[in-house]
């Protein structure tokens, strides 16, 4: 049972799962089991090259990213559990929580984050009834999003990053993903706006 699982590691999955993963000396995430199924294979990441981000060196690559952005969240935030080479096929709500079913397992958790990308070859089941085009995207280019309300879906169930309607920039999918993470946190913390800042001491 996780009390958080991410579906995607991309751009806003992996800042999703890095937030969070940083809240892990806050006592009201301490005890929080956090996962992110980190399925890149289909990332807008796997052929960009970044040029006009913040903080990345011109010339960083989507891949680099990929690797880099998996690495960073196993060596700082070990406690978050990466599921790799799995795919999610289906997502529906049990008495338990969400049930998560992939290629390969099951999972059950009491929150969900979608970042799969807005791309229309979505196919996770259950998700369907969310599917609108996407109101932020060339209609040529046949985008869609998951409705929600300030990346809220339904309770317990979040989208980040382009498939919550976000233009796709990077900055703005990882901002995404890590506005859902401190909307997760300040739930944790029984309402109470909460963020994680690391500091010079
Ligand atoms: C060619 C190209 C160049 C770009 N250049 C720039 C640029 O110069 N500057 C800039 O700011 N932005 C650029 N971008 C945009 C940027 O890469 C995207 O905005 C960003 O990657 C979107 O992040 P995301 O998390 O929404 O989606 P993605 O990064 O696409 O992540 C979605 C993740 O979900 C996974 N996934 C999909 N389906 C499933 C499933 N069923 N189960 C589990 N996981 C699943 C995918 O494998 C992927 O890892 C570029 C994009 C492309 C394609």
């Amino acid at each position: 049972m996780f009390d958080a699982l991410i579906i995607g590691g991309g751009a806003a999955g992996l800042s999703c799962a890095l937030v969070l993963g940083s809240a892990k000396n806050k006592p009201f995430a301490k005890h929080k089991k956090v996962g992110i199924i980190t399925h890149q294979k289909t990332s807008h990441l796997q052929t960009a090259l970044f040029k006009n981000v913040l903080g990345l060196t011109p010339g960083t690559t989507g891949t680099s990213i990929l690797k880099s952005g998996k690495e960073q969240l196993a060596s700082l935030y070990p406690h978050v559990k990466q599921i790799e080479k799995e795919k999610v096929l289906e997502i529906f709500k049990s008495e338990s929580g969400f049930l998560v079913k992939t290629n390969k397992e099951n999972y059950i958790a009491k929150i969900v984050v979608i970042a799969v990308g807005y791309t229309n070859l979505f196919t996770i089941r259950g998700l369907g009834k969310y599917i609108e085009p996407h109101p932020k995207a060339a209609i040529e280019k046949d985008r869609i999003w998951l409705k929600n309300k300030d990346h809220l879906i339904e309770e317990n169930l979040y989208v980040a990053g382009t498939l919550a309607g976000w233009r796709s920039q990077f900055a703005i999918a990882s901002g995404s993903g890590a506005h859902v993470a401190t909307d997760i946190l300040t739930f944790w913390n029984s309402g109470k706006h909460t963020k994680v800042h690391d500091k010079l001491v």
